[in-house]
């Protein structure tokens, strides 16, 4: 104890309600964060005990067992081993549900042997009456050597209770329920003769974790008296786990009954329609639908009216500041630049929202082992669902939504391939490519081609996305095997503290974390936009008035030219320029460079490139664009340049391309690592790059 605050770690399998008893504890008092260096969220808050005594609470992930075989047990076992640790508990509090309380209290006595002052927590009592349990608690107490408090975190009863057991904690027995060193006293003797001065059971623990992460073998251990083999090993901690079920059965035998007639079944015919084989996936699409629909319908408005408002709050800024180098920086980069992440506000909390109700009332364990047999073909997972959907919104959300895939390979391989997912974003530059090179016609009478070419996109998107999936899945050589199959929850009906806790967080952890990359790139993009080296872009006014008396051109277009030749004459201007040479085999020109290059802060920047680089002044009015494009000619072959082959090439170009740095600073948040970034931006744009040649020259 650090002077009045106890450390309490919070443990548990998953789905037995610990992250409701940690709301429960600290309310808003939370914050989010990553272990140092890995991609485990690390959840910790505070809570008063007594008028004088706070909580300090670390929520752990959920765990099956302390034999590690996935990053997140990892987390569990580092912290309880290491007694110098900054966060190592005063008390382990561990959450346990009273309907699958055998399989739950395996982690709990495993826990218990450490040593450290351990409670266990019987969590939703409230379904006590209606399953037909009921418990001894003082037996179960006496046998497990711990003290324990019947919690339903949902009513939040029970509260007051543990609070109390946690403030005696220093009274809280020690003493390990039941011993590894039974298990093989032989094994604990190499042990011992091996390293002699640690507790022999966090080292068995060690061991038992090494093997599961493939880092222990026979070489390592030549030298050490300890001569048993990676097998012999796991049979061990086989061995192990049965000891722990039978002394876990004597105890229950006694201190649990349950009466079965009491307990009704709606769960089972629930499951029977929402995991069927034809039905299951109609409801799920249906579900889907619905969701996405009202994303997009209930965004809109916020959206627009975060727009507005960012405009306005420009337009006031740049008159009320005078004029110069930090008028433009506030009114043109940081505000369009905090704008463009607050806009995102909307469907990342109206995604969450679904999606957090979907999963607190056990629906979406149902869709996981629906689809998990499809996606794991793809090296995806049930869980990869989620993702690649909520990708047709926008992929920053969607990336986010693969924390809930345990298995690191397979969330990895999800964040890798939801950006080639259609994204709204696409959608400016499709339609106007599309009204460019396709014929406004009907096939059959009822298919508008234009619709269809636009269906097409969306079907590429998502074949990219699964066949790269696919090659990753063959390529990386990451290992990362979870040896439990998830199991599911019963139906409940969502708790509205954690779907709102759920939404806070999510939306705060984008804020906060992609938020700031964002800014600071989009403050770089305005800047390269509207600088300029050497005279051209300083004295395009004068160039471009000069040149209009001379030639008697309109004065009401100079506006709109002087904006065109400066951003031909800036440093993306430029930029544009310098690739021409490789973008000209794909069909583009230095105009389409500008666009592309800009498009890399974000796709729907494109269009209003474009617009200003036709001497357009009005972004919005997409006709005469379209009109001013359609109509431009090359120079040289006096061929239009918006034809059939570069507008094919084009939309291939935008399908594909990884164009979009926020997607890639999410990217760089989820991963923890510049590398998968990269390899994303230079990946996507390659095959980009490469199809939309091969298309470019066969349909020139
Ligand atoms: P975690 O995975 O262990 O963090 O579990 P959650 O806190 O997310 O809870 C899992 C599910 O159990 C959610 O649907 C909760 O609404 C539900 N739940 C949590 N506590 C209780 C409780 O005391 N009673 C009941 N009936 N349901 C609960």
């Amino acid at each position: 104890m650090a002077g009045n605050s106890i450390k309490i770690a919070l443990i548990g399998n998953p789905n037995t309600g610990k992250t409701s008893v940690f709301n429960q504890l600290t309310g808003l008092n939370q914050q989010v964060g990553n272990y140092p260096g890995i991609t485990v969220e690390r959840k910790a808050g505070s809570c008063k005990l007594s008028p004088t005594v706070k909580g300090q609470i670390l929520d752990l992930p959920g765990t099956y067992s302390l034999n590690a075989s996935s990053m997140d047990e990892n987390v569990v076992i580092e912290l309880l081993m290491n007694r110098n640790d900054k966060d190592y508990p005063d008390v382990a509090v561990v959450v346990t549900d009273v309907e699958n309380l055998k399989r739950n209290l395996l982690l709990f006595t495993q826990i218990k042997d450490l040593e450290i002052p351990t409670i266990l927590v019987i969590n939703m009592a409230d379904r006590m009456d209606k399953k037909g349990i009921t418990l001894d608690i003082p037996y179960l107490e006496n046998h497990l050597k711990t003290r324990i408090a019947l919690v339903s975190s949902r009513k939040g009863q029970g509260i007051a209770h543990l609070k109390n057991l946690i403030l005696a904690y220093s009274a809280l027995p020690t003493a390990p329920c039941l011993n590894a060193s039974s298990i093989d006293p032989d094994y604990f003797n190499n042990l011992r003769k091996a390293f002699p001065n640690q507790l022999l059971y966090k080292l068995w623990l060690v061991i038992t974790q090494d093997v599961n992460f493939g880092m222990v073998d026979r070489k390592e251990m030549q030298g050490t008296s300890f001569t048993k083999t990676k097998p012999e090993l796991k049979r061990l901690q086989q061995k192990e786990t049965i000891k722990r079920y039978q002394f876990i059965n004597d105890v229950l035998k006694v201190g649990q009954t349950i009466d079965h007639s009491n307990a009704k079944d709606l769960r089972a015919r629930l499951d029977r329609v929402l995991t069927h084989k034809v039905f299951g996936y109609l409801i799920f699409l249906a579900i889907l639908m619905l969701i996405f629909q009202s994303i997009f319908s209930w965004s809109e408005i916020p959206m627009n009216f975060i727009d507005e408002q960012f405009a306005s709050l420009s337009a006031h800024i740049s008159t009320q500041l005078p004029a110069g180098r930090l008028n433009d920086l506030v009114a043109q980069g940081i505000i369009p630049g905090i704008g463009g992440v607050v806009i995102f506000i909307p469907q990342i909390a109206f995604l969450f929202l679904f999606i957090s109700i979907l999963e607190e009332s056990g629906y979406m364990s149902r869709v996981v082992f629906l689809m998990d047999k499809i996606m794991k073909r793809f090296g995806l997972s049930g869980k990869s669902v989620v993702p690649l959907i909520s990708g047709t919104a926008c992929a920053i959300p969607a990336i986010m939504s693969a924390r809930n895939i345990e298995n690191w390979r397979e969330r990895l391989i999800t964040i890798l391939v939801t950006p080639f997912v259609t994204c709204s974003a696409r959608l400016p530059v499709y339609t106007i490519l599309i009204s460019l090179i396709i014929p406004n016609e009907y096939v059959l009478g009822i298919f508008n081609l234009q619709g269809l070419t636009l269906m097409l996109l969306y079907l590429l998107g998502f074949s990219g996305a699964i066949l790269s999936a696919w090659i990753l899945n063959k390529i990386l050589s990451i290992k990362h095997k979870t040896f439990f199959v998830a199991e599911m929850p019963n139906y409940k009906l969502p708790l509205l503290k954690n779907v709102a806790l759920t939404v806070i967080e999510k939306t705060k952890a984008f804020v906060f974390g992609a938020g700031k990359i964002i800014l600071a790139l989009s403050v770089i993009i305005w800047f390269l936009g509207s600088h300029g080296p050497g005279d051209d872009f300083k004295n395009a006014e004068k160039i471009i008035t000069d040149y209009g008396r001379t030639y008697g051109t309109d004065s009401a277009k100079w506006p709109d030219q002087i904006a065109a030749y400066q951003l031909e004459h800036s440093y993306i201007g430029i930029a544009g320029k310098t690739i021409e040479p490789v973008i000209r085999p794909l069909g583009y020109d230095w105009k389409v460079g500008i666009a592309i290059v800009s498009s890399f802060a974000a796709r729907e920047v494109f269009v209003g490139t474009l617009a200003t680089i036709y001497n357009i002044g009005n972004t919005d009015d997409e006709a005469t664009i379209r009109q001013r494009m359609a109509a431009d000619v090359n120079n040289e072959t006096g061929e239009k340049v918006f034809n059939f082959a570069t507008g094919a090439s084009l939309l291939l170009f935008y399908a594909f391309a990884m164009q979009c740095i926020s997607t890639l600073a999410i990217t760089k948040k989820e991963t923890n690592s510049w590398t998968w970034p990269l390899i994303q931006l230079f990946g996507m744009s390659a095959f980009a790059y490469v199809v939309s040649l091969i298309a470019y020259q066969l349909l020139k």
